[in-house]
């Protein structure tokens, strides 16, 4: 019997501190490039290093069943990965745990191959790792829904009838998705200032980060079948860091009757590592209650909120150190990973591999908890110190946003990185 993928007892002959985030418990998935070859190679996160998965699978390390001759690490993407389903997922992590395992000698004593297929991450430069098809955003924090409701609609009508009973989402848009490191232009766009009566044209003025996490979609459903909710967590490969980045003042002028539009297609930023689910496994956790409970269709079959710290850190371009601004958790989503994607496949509509859904802003119950300036200097009317000297409604030209999340083992974290962007000024409009 094979010790399991998860077990915290499981040790590498890699070495990795407690506080790395990616020890033998995780392995997640991400796409480097490096100057020894042309075609960007998929690879595994170990400690501070990348193992290279394109190599591996070249040499015959996966040609065992169920695994021979399917090339899932022969691509630029990891879309052929996530299309081959969760049998495949586990036998192919159950395949490079046992590869790094202290005990097995086979990578382990054969400096050569070591030498070709593991790479300090300091050497690469890592890719969006997956072509993502269409992406969704839903707005599943209760906490973000009733604070930015209050701030706009007052707090009698804070939530929307609709809000308790499913989870709000829109579509968003895939191309401007960014792997973390690209920086984001601060976006020209139409905004009406309140005491005016007609828009103005200029940069905008109110630019926000919203920390959020996403998953990717597994194996698709065929158009017009409906992904039970019961099953919903087999269509799940793994999930990421994301900022998905916000122009608040061209969202407010523009956002009725459709939604948001402009104020959102700007720029999404995700973190290089895809961690699947079996990795966060052991971290699944009770979700709030839910009152009213759910319609049918989306009443979870157990648990599936997780237990995931998060932080966001801001850098001003005068400041030495980034300082926290932000100190959250995961498991304050309302709505879970697998009500989302029950109630987006509802209608039949299909989802394809590597399709990817974020969370929406998530806040928690506290104000040092909030996962938006909009929230955290509530609207510009709390200006938050960041820094001696440095005091913030949004964000200035130059502001670097990192974003950063683990789960917290015994002894060990399941981690994801970060994600990290920082603000450009405004082309000249
Ligand atoms: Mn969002």
């Amino acid at each position: 019997m094979p010790a399991s993928t998860n077990d915290p007892n499981l040790r590498s002959f890699i070495e990795t501190t407690p506080d790395s985030h990616f020890p033998i418990q995780n392995l997640p998935y991400g796409v480097f490039e490096h100057p020894r070859f042309h075609e960007a190679h998929i690879g595994a996160a170990i400690g501070e290093q990348i193992l290279d998965l394109t190599i591996l699978e070249a040499k015959g390390c996966f040609n065992q069943s169920p695994l021979k001759d399917r090339r899932l690490f022969s691509h630029p993407t990891l879309n052929t990965l996530m299309a081959a389903g969760r049998p495949i997922w586990t036998a192919a992590r159950q395949t490079i745990s046992e590869l790094l395992r202290h005990d097995n000698p086979r990578l382990r004593d054969d400096a050569d191959l070591l030498n070709e297929v593991l790479l300090p991450m300091a050497s690469v430069k890592m890719r969006l790792p997956v072509e993502i098809g269409d992406y969704t955003d839903f707005y599943a924090s209760k906490e973000h829904a009733v604070n930015v409701g209050a701030m706009f609609r007052g707090k009698e009508n804070a939530l929307m009838p609709n809000w308790l009973w499913m989870p709000i989402g829109y579509h968003g848009r895939a191309s401007s998705v960014v792997v973390s490191g690209t920086d984001i232009r601060r976006p020209l766009g139409q905004t009406k200032p309140d005491d005016a009566d007609t828009p103005v044209f200029g940069p905008c003025r109110l630019m926000d980060f919203e920390l959020e996490m996403g998953f990717f979609t597994g194996p698709g459903n065929k158009h017009g079948h409906p992904i039970p909710i019961e099953k919903s967590s087999e269509y799940i490969f793994g999930m990421v860091l994301v900022n998905d980045w916000s122009a608040r003042d061209i969202q407010k002028w523009e956002y009725q009757p459709l939604g948001p539009f402009l104020s959102k297609n700007l720029g999404t930023s995700i973190s290089p590592w895809v961690v699947t689910l079996d990795a966060l496994e052991p971290f699944r956790c009770a979700g709030p209650k839910q009152e009213p409970e759910p319609l049918p269709y989306l009443r979870s079959p157990g648990d599936y909120a997780y237990d995931i710290t998060l932080e966001v850190h801001l850098r001003g371009e005068n400041m030495d150190q980034p300082a926290r601004i932000c100190q959250s958790n995961f498991k304050y989503m309302y709505w879970n990973i697998c009500q989302q994607l029950a109630h987006h496949t509802i209608t039949g509509c299909n989802i394809r591999p590597g399709d990817m859904m974020a969370s929406g802003t998530i806040s928690g119950p506290t104000p040092d908890s909030y996962g938006s300036m909009l929230e955290l200097a509530w609207r510009g009317t709390k200006p938050l110190t960041i820094a001696p000297g440095e005091t913030r409604k949004f964000l200035q030209d130059h502001d670097m946003v990192m974003m950063s999340g683990w789960c917290l083992g015994d002894g060990y974290r399941i981690g994801f990185g970060e994600v990290r962007g920082a603000i450009l000024p405004a082309l000249k409009g």
